[in-house]
């Protein structure tokens, strides 16, 4: 994906599409919504303050993010997923409501924004990947204690760091070019500079 175009250009068709940065599932439930529910939900999410928010910087940045850039389509094992000169998919067979489509649109675009503003983005290269899943993760309220106790996952208080590992971990482990152990090291490496950058957030949402 965004590695073999270079330029981090989001609307530019890229040479190839390998590597994808994803939003994980981590349950499988019956109770999806249907496609035509699921396409007027992202047309409501676009309309979402962060969504617009980072929509805004991200032409600021040079990388405008089309509502015909965001797809909805089937897939398995993901909510979502952003691939490099391709633009978002919305995996509406895992989607079950409102909620999960404002979500999975915050964090594949916090994939889109780091792809316009990192310099020589690769995707290929695990700890690349790593920061981008740490940020999408951190800065989307993915671990927000409320949506972590609807999943059961809710401990204690302080758990976010905890969660934001272990889902960025599920998306990197899937990168074709990163082994388990690989995507753990990564993880590791980048994980004080990374979890700690809130571009473009003054600080995390
Ligand atoms: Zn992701």
């Amino acid at each position: 994906m965004a590695s073999a175009t270079g330029d981090g250009g989001g609307s530019v068709p890229p040479q190839t599409t390998k590597v994808e940065a994803c939003a994980v599932t981590e349950e499988a439930t019956p109770g999806f919504i249907p496609v035509k529910e699921c396409l007027s939900g992202i047309r409501a999410a676009l309309k979402h303050p962060t969504v617009r928010f980072l929509r805004e910087k991200m032409d600021q940045a040079g990388c405008p993010v089309w509502p015909l850039l965001i797809q909805a389509v089937n897939c398995n094992h993901a909510s979502g997923r952003y691939t490099s000169g391709r633009g978002i998919t919305v995996c509406c067979n895992q989607i079950r409501y409102q909620d999960m489509i404002d979500q999975v649109l915050i964090h594949e675009l916090i994939h889109a924004y780091d792809d316009c503003v990192t310099k020589n983005m690769d995707w290929k290269n695990c700890g690349h990947h790593a920061c981008s899943e740490i940020r999408a993760n951190h800065l989307s309220g993915d671990c927000h204690y409320k949506r972590e106790m609807l999943k059961g996952f809710l401990k204690i208080r302080g758990h976010e760091p905890e969660c934001v590992k272990r889902r960025a971990l599920l998306s990197v482990k899937s990168n074709p070019n990163c082994s388990d152990t690989a995507a753990k090291d990564a993880i590791e490496a980048v994980w004080d500079i990374c979890y700690n950058d809130t571009r473009p957030f003054d600080r995390a949402p």
